[in-house]
């Protein structure tokens, strides 16, 4: 067993299964009313009741023990066939050391997540499940950039009502959507499907209890601008007005619930079929019944699960794109080069002395702006010639083209090439070089030369 479990870097849930407790009538019973109780706890705002209050009451025959099935889910809303997707999982790495485009085969920082969760991901960044449209590089760097604290086990990033994460993984009960997965299955889309033809939404909105508007417009007004919005809340009644149209609401359920997709060739079943839906009470019956939520039963925990999972997708998506749209630098900022200091000339050499008269200066800068400092991941190079000797030295900023001091091999095929990354969050702290020198007792047939090169970092 190891000291720590690692999680899925998009959902925050186990990669390996959860566990599942008894079915015997009085451990069912016991773990629901604990679930209850919680739920209604949580819902009047007061701390969670301790599990330790519940009583065992195993009848004759029942073999549980109370303290297992406070960590065990609900064997009614998952199995063990129902588990099985969450040890279906990727690795995103890099090795900088490998060449070419794409650097990911062995690993010194890797993301894990599940098969699953990466197509809910995909279908985020780039509308589709075509994983071959992401850019992995970008991907990496941006997960990256939510790196967590050492002590953290996921990204920077909300996870929503999931409590499971620890040094090893709770199936904490109440919880069971978090483990379901997101991917759809014929059965969802039925139970969807006969929900709608049921006309389970047609309810009054009174009726479920809950008034959205003001919500509503809070996330409309979202993507409004400064002025648009001032002039939207100086008219607050024609907005209002505006919700209450059948076709606001068409609107508005396809823009706030992408994550629904099974629901679109629904609606235009029941659209050709019969008359117009009232999309605000189908809105709200969806708003409700898909929410995330701790104690949740019935036949939409994964669409729930996807729902808080594309959430997260959508806090990470920023980041993918800000790597995605990341300006080719050709020339540093102004104020590094006034900040740069040279303070010596080193000698560039490829094993052999250049001709006599025919040295050249070349000057090389390795970061071309302050974000890149506080935002940017490095890969480090070195080149190294004949004999291991130092004949050059690369920088690859982010996503940005290489930059090299002295020579890299472009031209020179037995060159040799080291690397190692340096992350956003990592400084340099020191460079040792190890100097061969000529052997004293021996004829000099070459001057002394640079064998080695330790990068020291620290976050
Ligand atoms: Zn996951």
């Amino acid at each position: 067993m190891s000291f720590y479990d690692t999680y899925c870097a998009i959902c925050g849930c186990s990669l390996i299964s959860g566990r599942i407790g008894s079915d015997a009538p009085g451990a069912l019973r016991r773990r629901r009313a604990m679930v209850a109780q919680t739920r209604a706890a949580r819902e009047r705002g007061d701390p969670d009741p301790k599990k330790t209050e519940h009583e065992e009451e195993r009848m004759d025959g029942e073999d549980w023990w109370s303290e297992d099935e406070n960590r065990c889910y609900d064997p009614t809303l998952v199995s063990e066939e129902s588990l099985e997707w969450l040890a279906a999982s990727r690795c995103l790495g890099i090795n900088p050391e490998a060449s070419g485009n794409s650097n990911y085969t062995t690993f010194e920082a890797v993301f894990p997540f599940h098969q699953d969760c990466f197509d809910v991901l995909t279908n985020v960044l780039v509308g589709s499940r075509d994983v071959a449209k992401i850019d992995k590089d970008a991907l990496y760097d941006a997960m990256s950039e939510l790196v967590a604290p050492l002590d953290a086990v996921c990204l920077k990033l909300d996870y929503g009502s999931v409590s499971g994460r620890g040094r090893h993984w709770v199936s904490e009960p109440g919880e069971e959507f978090s483990v379901t997965s997101p991917a759809t299955t014929p059965e969802v889309t039925k139970a969807l499907e006969r929900f709608l033809a049921d006309d389970a939404f047609g309810l009054r909105p009174d009726s479920l209890g809950i008034t959205r508007e003001p919500q509503i417009l809070l996330n409309i007004f979202r993507f409004l601008s400064g002025d648009a919005l001032l002039a939207l809340l100086k008219s607050s009644w024609p907005a209002f007005c505006a919700t209450r149209r059948n076709a606001f609401w068409k609107w508005f359920l396809k823009h706030d619930m992408p994550w629904l997709t099974e629901l679109g060739p629904l609606l235009l079943d029941k659209q050709r079929d019969g008359p117009e839906l009232s999309y605000k009470a189908l809105y709200l019956w969806l708003d409700k019944v898909m929410a995330p939520r701790y104690g949740m039963e019935g036949p939409f925990l994964s669409l729930a699960n996807r729902r808080r999972i594309w959430g997260v997708c959508e806090q990470l998506a920023p980041y993918y794109v800000r790597r995605l749209q990341e300006i080719s630098l050709d020339e540093p900022d102004p104020s590094i080069l006034e900040h740069a200091i040279c303070g010596h000339m080193a000698l560039i050499s490829d094993d052999k002395p250049p001709p006599s008269g025919s040295w050249t200066l070349q000057r090389t800068l390795f970061v071309y702006s302050a974000d890149e400092v506080k935002h940017r991941a490095t890969i480090f190079e070195a080149y190294w010639g004949e004999g291991g000797r130092l004949v050059g030295f690369g920088a690859v900023v982010g996503r940005q083209k290489q930059r090299v001091f002295g020579l890299n091999g472009a031209e020179l095929p037995h060159i040799t090439r080291t690397a190692t990354r340096i992350a956003a969050s990592d400084r340099v702290t020191a460079i040792t070089v190890v100097i061969a020198t000529a052997d004293p007792n021996q004829a000099t047939t070459s001057p002394p030369a640079v064998v080695a090169i330790l990068v020291r970092t620290c976050d």
